[in-house]
This record gives structure tokens, C-alpha cells and sequence, in this order.
């Protein structure tokens, strides 16, 4: 092997119990052939819906939930990855702690919540309102009271 850093892959297979890939590679310089174990390091993160279907982490949809509840709320971008950031390593912590070794999306939801209800009332409100499936205005009066009283035990503590 020479060093050269481009090299083709010939050949891959599953190797393992399935989660890793064995890998023929070629030298592109001076056609060395190696081969190389490739294992995924990150278990998938599994979030139960409440209708009981299963489904993989989308931390894309999630960030853009955000984004769309932040919506001229002068809230950057890096604020919002950070949320995503936040809430993904809440939720691979809770699932690693869970019996069903998955997370609610329930729970996905109040995580987004809570550090919402920090960073802009209007947003949390905006997200709230998607998440709980808000029909009523009594709906959105009653979260708003609850948002007052958080907002209050915070500034006094
Ligand atoms: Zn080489």
C-alpha cells in the first residue's frame, strides 16, 4: 500500500450478524488489495407512535417541526439544530434506559417542548398547538396559563 488516499471499492458484502459490511478495496496508485470491516457504531433510534407502529428517528422531521413553529421568531438555525441536537440525545439516553430499549413520540414532543418553552413563547405555542392537535381555544387559553405559571416558577427560582 502506498498511502494514496482515494481507494475503490471492488466488493461488499454483509458480514457479521448483519450489521457490518465486509469491503474489498483496491489502491487507486498501485492497485494494493485490502480488505476492511465497516460496523455501524450508532444502535438506530426506534420511536414508538401512539397508535403502537414503530418507526426510525427523524431528526430531519423534527427540526423542521421546529423551524416551521420558530417562523420569523428572529430564532437562528444553530438554535434550532441545537434543540435537535438537545432532544436526540435526550431521547438515545431514554431509550437506552427503556425496557422496550425505544422512545414514545410523545415523548419526542415534550422534549421539543421544553426547551421551546425557554427559547420563545410564540414558537412554543406554534409547537404545542401541532403536537397536542389543538381543536379548541380553551385548548390554547389552558396552555397558555400553564406557560404563565412555568414562566413565573422559573424567573422566581
Ligand atoms: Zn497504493
Amino acid at each position: 500500500m502506498c498511502g494514496a488516499e482515494d481507494t475503490k471499492v471492488v466488493d461488499s458484502r454483509l458480514a457479521g450478524a448483519g450489521d457490518a459490511v465486509r469491503r474489498r478495496r483496491r489502491c487507486e496508485e498501485c492497485s494494493y488489495r485490502f480488505t476492511t470491516f465497516e460496523r455501524v457504531d450508532e444502535v438506530p433510534l426506534v420511536v414508538i407512535k401512539s397508535d403502537g407502529t414503530r418507526q426510525p428517528f427523524d431528526r430531519a422531521k423534527v427540526t423542521a417541526g421546529i423551524r416551521a413553529a420558530c417562523k420569523g421568531r428572529g430564532v437562528s438555525t444553530g438554535d434550532v439544530e441545537a434543540i435537535g441536537d438537545e432532544v436526540e440525545d435526550l431521547l438515545r439516553a431514554e431509550a437506552t434506559r427503556s425496557e422496550t430499549g425505544a422512545v414514545s413520540s410523545a415523548a419526542i414532543g415534550l422534549a421539543v417542548l421544553e426547551r421551546l418553552r425557554v427559547l420563545d413563547d410564540v414558537a412554543y405555542l406554534r409547537f404545542a398547538s401541532v403536537y397536542k392537535n389543538f381543536d379548541a381555544a380553551s385548548d390554547f387559553h389552558r396552555e397558555l396559563e400553564l406557560l404563565d405559571k412555568l414562566s413565573a416558577e422559573s424567573s422566581s427560582g
